[in-house]
């Protein structure tokens, strides 16, 4: 019964992985509850303790080297 609510649940989602976040940062290491030392592959934005929603809204409103469809795809991603 569980894992019928999980599979609806995964379909819902939309099924895209977070990890993508990682071909526009540089990830340097895990430094504990899902935060990491990054680097924005763009403008080389430092962040000791970033986590990916953290980047997301880096690379949608703040990062002036992103290219367009790089900004609109994460725009996109955090008015969901
Ligand atoms: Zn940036």
């Amino acid at each position: 019964m569980t894992s019928n609510f999980d599979s609806e649940k995964n379909k819902n989602r939309g099924g895209r992985p977070l990890s993508s976040i990682w071909k526009d940062i540089t990830r340097r290491s895990h430094v504990g509850s899902g935060k990491y030392q990054a680097t924005c592959k763009y403008c080389n934005f430092f962040w000791s303790r970033g986590d990916v929603s953290k980047l997301e809204e880096h690379l949608a409103n703040h990062c002036s080297e992103a290219p367009a469809s790089v900004v609109r795809r994460y725009l996109s991603k955090v008015l969901e």
